[in-house]
């Protein structure tokens, strides 16, 4: 590889100076490779680093072949000097969450011998998958664990060691990783073969939580934010508690018990408004003494009950409806011929919409509530 690799020998490096070693154009996509770089191209389930070369952003850079490939909108010159920038607060968020996953994996595998056999890191968070099912009890305990290797700050380090040293370390291997070896050791924690930059010591992840786990072909997903990451979903989840606890006057421990109560609550009024509701169309039925009446607030289904009572009550065939400001809805019921020869000869003059069958219409109908009474009182 042409390109030296800053960010291999310091991952805290976020501006650097470097020669453009050729720029080709393909659209208005460029590939520029330079002679040193700080971009960490994508690799092993982590997106590549975002920045600039001389303002002009970097908007992805992968590892092609032997090379690093930095993709930009904007030509450069070969043999020009650029001045890079990462964004080193994306890059900072990468590197905690990246860090963390080490930790985690390492306790897995020492406690239980699962492996990692699956990483991926976004800008929100990480997912773990082991070839093993964690419960719910062995996740606190793992988690409780990593936490404990924060606090304690351990140093982290980097280095490529030779033939004769691989033989006397033990470390894990992911599958998938290519080329020279290198070695990220997490002191007391884990070693394993990792090319991404990491924090130079545990304190600086902050805090490694787990939002939740799944089943994945028998074995487990976690989900996982660590440091900045924990930081923001913390604040977003407190800001929602805080809110329910306010709105509800509940203590921030009794959250889910005032919500529990307020349930309560609402699934009694339903009950109770549908009762109500209920005795209304009942009440609304012994009132209505012509064959086609308006009733105000009436939805479909309960136009339907009311039709059906009050055929039921009396064996003539009624026209109900009720509206809203879009139209009203409409609903003939009773004997079936009837209902039918209705529906039809109403249908051309007030243009029906809707349907049914054995002696039952519901439609919609846009036309002015006396055009209406006309109609189906003839
Ligand atoms: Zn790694």
């Amino acid at each position: 590889m042409k390109t030296v690799k800053l960010f291999d020998q310091d991952s805290y490096l976020r501006r650097f100076d470097a020669k453009v070693l050729s720029c080709e154009g393909s659209g208005d996509i460029f590939k520029i490779i330079l002679d040193k770089t700080c971009f960490f191209p994508e690799a092993g389930g982590q997106p590549s680093d975002t920045g600039s070369l001389n303002g002009a952003a970097v908007i992805d850079v992968q590892t092609e072949g032997d090379e690093i490939v930095h993709y930009s909108r904007s030509p450069f010159d070969a043999g020009e000097t650029v001045s890079g920038e990462i964004d080193f607060d994306r890059r900072f968020a990468f590197m905690q969450n990246h860090s963390g996953e080490h930790i985690v994996s390492g306790i897995v595998h020492r406690l239980f011998g699962f492996q990692n056999v699956g990483f991926h890191l976004n800008e929100e968070f990480v997912t773990m998958d082991f070839d093993g099912i964690l419960s719910k009890e062995q996740l606190e305990k793992v988690e409780y664990l990593a936490n404990n290797a924060v606090w304690e700050d351990r140093k982290i380090t980097a280095f490529y060691p030779s033939h004769e040293e691989i033989k006397n370390i033990s470390f894990r291997q992911k599958s998938g990783i290519e080329g020279e070896l290198r070695l990220v050791r997490i002191e007391g924690v884990d070693i394993c073969a990792c090319c991404a930059p990491h924090v130079a010591s545990t304190g600086q992840i902050g805090i490694i939580k787990f939002l939740s786990s799944e089943k994945m072909r028998g074995g487990s997903r976690i989900y996982m934010k660590c440091g900045g990451y924990a930081l923001k979903d913390y604040r977003e989840k407190l800001d929602s508690v805080t809110k329910f606890q306010n709105e509800f006057s509940v203590k921030p421990d009794k959250v889910y018990e005032g919500f529990i109560a307020f349930k309560k609550t609402l699934d009694d009024l339903k009950y109770e408004n549908l009762s109500l509701r209920k005795r209304l169309i009942s009440l609304t039925a012994d009132a209505i003494t012509e064959k086609v009446a308006f009733v105000e607030g009436f939805s479909m289904p309960e136009l339907q009950k009311l039709g059906d009572l009050l055929y039921k009550n009396t064996g003539v065939t009624h026209t109900v409806f009720s509206g809203d400001g879009d139209g009203h809805s409409l609903v003939i019921c009773g004997e079936e011929k009837e209902v039918e020869e209705l529906f039809s000869r109403a249908k051309q003059s007030l243009n029906l919409k809707g349907g049914g069958r054995n002696g039952l219409i519901c439609c919609r109908v846009s036309a002015a509530k006396e055009d209406i009474i006309r109609e189906f009182s003839k």
